[in-house]
């Protein structure tokens, strides 16, 4: 029996959701083959993630009890992924396709002397037994599909929010203490800067509202987390708005800010440029406003409001809360 090793994502000492759908993902995989699920967890009470690492789908949790691991230590997380991979027997890691997961599959890969596929809305496996899985390219303006043939162990990264976190197949995961990769750190993150408590962010949350240069002064922005808050959203920005300082760039959508697949995305008073897109265009369901009917956001957009931002937003704001209220 082979293993599918996961490798779970903590902020702040939870669990990220993006890695619960990683865990899913495995389950389903290893559901055909009769492998074996393998979560790996690195920080503090690393031990703590087995419930719900079990509650997803994970046989068994290798759990690196280790705080000073709680911050991303590049190396030490790369050489403890290829360890756990070797101990394990693992023919498939998976990883979420945030910056961390994409940082540390990089570096997991190349020490194994494997393939990597990154950033995938879908993973099956092939006939053979090969990794396969379909990547947005040209700023999501196409699907590639590709595969790690004949390599063992084979990596993949999956874009956070396309994969459903499924709890259909609960099981108690056993808790292993394993030890961390003993290799120097070279580098080493000294300091997380988290955005406000009430904040969320837009590369997790289910529901976006983000705004652009339609709504013309960063205090506009008001009008943005409003309908955001009332939603119970994340706040997210063009870059138009990011470069102009109304808004961090934690919040950027796009090709140079976060990839995003929420439920809901809504874009206020944004053009829908190439490089937006490529952020966003996964999203399950697409709200534009925008006064300009020929705007190429609509072109993607699942329903379109060709109006004002500064009239629309209130009333949609008002309309939610009266929904959520009554
Ligand atoms: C290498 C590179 C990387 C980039 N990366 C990103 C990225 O990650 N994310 C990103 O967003 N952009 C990125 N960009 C920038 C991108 O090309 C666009 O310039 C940017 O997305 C435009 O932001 P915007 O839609 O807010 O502004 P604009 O393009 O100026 O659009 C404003 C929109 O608001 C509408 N509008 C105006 N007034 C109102 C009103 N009262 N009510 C309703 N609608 C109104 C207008 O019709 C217009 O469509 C990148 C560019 C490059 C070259």
């Amino acid at each position: 029996m082979a293993a599918i090793l996961v490798l779970l994502e903590r902020r702040s000492g939870s669990l990220k959701a993006s890695s619960l759908q990683a865990v899913s993902t495995a389950r389903r995989l290893a559901d055909a083959t009769g492998d074996e699920v393998v979560a790996l967890s690195l920080g503090a009470h690393a031990g703590q993630d087995a419930d719900a690492a079990g509650q997803h789908g994970a046989d068994r949790l290798l759990a690196v009890d280790d705080p000073s691991l709680d911050l991303y230590v590049p190396e030490i997380y790369a050489a403890t992924v290829q360890k756990a991979a070797k101990e394990t027997g693992a023919d498939t890691i998976l990883a979420t396709g945030t910056s961390l997961g994409r940082d540390v599959s990089a570096r997991a890969c190349a020490l194994l002397g494997t393939g990597l596929l990154s950033d995938v809305v879908e993973l099956e496996r092939a006939a053979g037994g090969a990794l396969r899985g379909k990547r947005p390219v040209y700023s999501g303006k196409a699907f590639a599909w590709a595969s790690i043939p004949a390599a063992r162990p084979s990596m993949a990264t999956l874009r956070p929010n396309v994969f459903p976190a499924s709890a259909a197949s609960p099981r108690p995961a056993k808790v292993e203490p394993f030890a961390a990769a003993a290799v120097p750190a070279r580098a080493k993150v000294t300091r997380l800067e988290t955005p406000a408590a009430q904040e969320l962010d837009v590369a997790e949350a289910s529901i976006v509202v983000s705004g652009g240069r339609g709504l013309k002064a960063p205090e506009h922005f008001s009008l943005v987390r409003d309908l955001a808050h009332a939603l119970g959203g994340a706040v997210g920005a063009s870059r138009a708005v990011v470069d102009a300082g109304w808004i961090p760039h934690a919040h950027q959508v796009g090709q140079t800010g976060k990839v995003v697949s929420p439920s809901l995305y809504v874009a206020c008073g944004i053009s829908g440029a190439i490089q937006h897109l490529a952020g966003m265009s996964s999203s399950k369901v697409i709200v534009a406003i925008n006064k300009d009917a020929e705007a190429p956001i609509f072109k993607i957009a699942t329903y379109g409001i060709v109006g004002d931002v500064f009239e629309v937003v209130p009333k949609l704001t008002e309309a939610v809360k009266k929904l959520r209220t009554g």
